[in-house]
C-alpha cells in the first residue's frame, strides 16, 4: 500500500484523548491505561454488512458506530479505536472511509490510535476499541438480570431495519429510519449514565431485540417477559408490511440499549436516560425460569421469533 495514502490517513486524524503518548509513527501506540480496560472488536465486509455502492463514509461511520456500541453496553467511556483496512485494487475510498470514522470519533470523544492498511480480494473494516472504567463496579454486564427486575428499552425500534429494505426496493425511507440505518448513533452517554443508575445487565440491540433479549435471558439464567404492545416503534415501521410490533421486535442494527433495573431503580434509570437525551420504555418483567417470551396484547404467548428474518 502506498506510503501516501497512509500519510494522508494519519493526516485526518485527531488526538483527542490525554492518554496517548505514542501513536502515529511508532511501532505500535503507547496508551496511558485506567484501571479498568473495555475492549472490543468488529469486522464488517461489502456484500454482507453493506451493499457495494456504500458512500464510503457511511460505511466508515457504520464500521465504528458498531464497535462503540459495545463499549456502551458496557456502561464504559469510549477511548481509542484501532482500525485495519482491507482495501480491494482500485479502491478509491479509503480517505473518505477514514473521514466518516473520524466524524463520529470526534462526536464520541474517541481517538483512533492506530491501525493497518492491506490491499485484499474484498473491502473489509476492522475496528478494535477500547473503552475505559476507574472501577469495575461502574460497569455493566448482561448476566445481572434477577426476578422482580423490570425490562426497559431507550429510544425506538425498527428503523435500521425498515430504511434497509425500503433502501432495497428503491423507495425512500423516512430521515430518522435512514439515520439510524446509515450513520447510527452509539449510545454512550446513556449506557454509561444507566450503569451509574444501577441497571442490573445491560446489552445493545444489534441483531434485534427477541434475540439480543434473549441472550440477557441466557446469561442470566432468568426468564424475560416481554409485551409486544409496549414496544416503542421508530419511523418508517408503520410502512412494512405485517405486524408492525413483530417487525420492530425482530429488526437489527439498531444500536438501543436494553436494561433490566429493581423497580426502586426504575426511576432514577428513566431520568439518567432523559439526561443522555433519549428515553426509556419499560416493556416486560424478569421472572425466573429461562429465556424469553414474548406475549401479545391478551397476555397470550407468541411463538417463535428468534432468529426471524424479514423478507
Ligand atoms: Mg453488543
Amino acid at each position: 500500500v502506498e506510503r501516501s495514502l497512509i500519510h494522508a490517513i494519519e493526516e485526518v486524524l485527531t488526538d483527542r484523548s490525554g492518554r496517548i503518548s505514542r501513536w502515529t509513527g511508532d511501532d505500535a501506540s503507547v496508551v496511558r491505561s485506567r484501571p479498568f480496560a473495555v475492549t472490543s472488536i468488529d469486522s464488517v465486509a461489502q456484500d454482507v454488512h453493506f451493499r457495494a455502492g456504500t458512500p464510503p463514509r457511511d460505511v466508515g461511520w457504520r464500521a465504528l458506530a458498531t464497535a462503540l456500541s459495545d463499549i456502551a453496553a458496557m456502561g464504559a467511556e469510549a477511548g481509542e479505536a484501532y482500525v485495519s483496512l482491507a482495501l480491494p485494487a482500485g479502491y478509491e475510498g479509503a480517505l473518505e472511509l477514514v473521514e466518516g470514522m473520524e466524524e463520529l470519533a470526534g462526536r464520541c470523544g474517541a481517538t483512533i490510535a492506530g491501525g493497518d492498511v492491506i490491499r485484499a480480494p474484498a473491502l473489509v473494516v476492522t475496528v478494535a476499541v477500547t473503552g475505559w472504567a476507574d472501577a469495575e463496579e461502574e460497569l455493566a454486564g448482561r448476566d445481572g438480570a434477577r426476578p422482580g427486575d423490570l425490562v426497559g428499552v431507550t429510544g425506538a425500534l425498527g428503523g435500521s431495519e425498515a430504511a434497509r429494505l425500503l433502501v432495497e426496493r428503491g423507495a425512500e425511507p423516512p430521515p430518522d429510519a435512514l439515520r439510524r440505518h446509515l450513520r447510527p448513533e452509539p449510545l454512550l452517554a446513556a449506557g454509561r449514565a444507566l450503569a451509574a443508575a444501577g441497571v442490573t445487565s445491560m446489552i445493545d440491540l444489534s441483531d434485534g431485540l427477541a434475540t439480543d433479549a434473549a441472550h440477557v435471558a441466557a446469561r442470566s439464567g432468568a426468564e424475560l417477559r416481554l409485551r409486544l404492545a409496549d414496544l416503542p416503534l421508530a419511523a418508517g415501521v408503520d410502512l412494512m408490511a405485517g405486524d408492525p410490533r413483530v417487525f420492530a421486535a425482530t429488526g437489527g442494527d439498531d444500536y438501543e440499549l436494553l436494561v433490566t433495573a429493581p423497580p426502586e431503580r426504575v426511576e432514577d434509570a428513566s431520568r439518567a436516560a432523559e439526561a443522555a437525551g433519549t428515553t426509556l420504555t419499560w416493556l416486560g418483567d424478569v421472572t425466573v425460569g429461562l429465556g424469553l417470551v414474548l406475549l401479545d396484547e391478551n397476555g397470550d404467548q407468541v411463538p417463535g421469533l428468534e432468529g426471524y428474518e424479514h423478507a
